[in-house]
């Protein structure tokens, strides 16, 4: 069976802008018309969001910093990242994340306020550029290892100062598995939810010439993510 870059890929595409968009909009949207489960990942999600925003802005300002928000769903990063004054590109595989994160960016994002981000439908692999920094949140679960290696070479080749990650990590495999497998795409949904060890991660990374400069964990019973800051080495 073809894995990302081939079925995979399009399985991935088309379960966000079918199904997948309209779970995920829930869980990514502020409306109580959520489950436990739902409400539980939300929280998580947004935790990770939180850490990122503060990692990004603790040392100095975002003001014109460059940022590629590759997969970026509705846009619960890039929005905050305008208002920062960061210079946005925010991408996504699916046209209908896209259009929602289009709209949230309109209605949050004051016009003539901020730099409103440059949205597009693309995925990863197609994004070209240079950035300051690229972030890459929650996407690495669609992408088994051993395509992960070249999304993370890819991804370190646009970013000059920073790349930031964050992935389910495989600590917490059948965990994870056994709780929301029913929230990823195909058709076994399950062993389409790729976990992967931190060492592997930082493998790809040294590969490329890459080092990890913080780590960070969110927990909670149904949200899962280690997020990882690198740098050039
Ligand atoms: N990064 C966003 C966030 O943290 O709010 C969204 C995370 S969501 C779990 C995963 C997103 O990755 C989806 O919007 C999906 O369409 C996107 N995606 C999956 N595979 C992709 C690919 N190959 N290229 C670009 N985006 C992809």
């Amino acid at each position: 069976a073809e894995e990302v870059g081939g079925g995979d890929k399009e399985v991935v595409r088309e379960y966000f802008n079918g199904n997948g968009f309209d779970r995920w909009k829930k869980i990514y949207g502020e409306t109580d018309d959520v489950n436990k489960v739902q409400l539980d990942i939300r929280i998580g999600h947004s935790k990770t969001v939180e850490n990122v925003m503060k990692l990004l802005t603790e040392d100095k300002s975002l003001e014109g910093v460059t940022v590629c928000d590759a997969g970026c769903g509705t846009g619960l990063l890039s929005i905050p990242l305008a208002k920062q004054g960061a210079i946005v590109s925010a991408s996504d595989i699916s046209a209908a994340m896209v259009a929602e994160a289009q709209q949230k960016a309109k209605e949050e994002l004051v016009e003539g306020s901020v730099v409103q981000p440059k949205f597009e439908v693309k995925d990863l692999e197609s994004l070209d550029g240079l950035y300051n920094t690229v972030v890459c949140l929650d996407v690495l679960i669609h992408y088994p290892q051993n395509k992960a290696d070249a999304m993370i070479a890819h991804l370190a080749s646009l970013a000059e100062e920073r790349l930031i990650l964050s992935f389910a990590p495989k600590t917490f495999y059948y965990d994870i598995l056994k709780r929301i497998g029913e929230l990823f795409p195909g058709p076994s949904k399950a062993t389409r939810a790729y976990l992967h060890a931190e060492a592997d991660i930082e493998r790809a990374l040294q590969k490329v010439g890459w080092k990890i400069k913080n780590r960070g964990l969110v927990t909670t019973q149904f949200y899962f993510s280690r997020m990882i800051e690198a740098v050039p080495a």
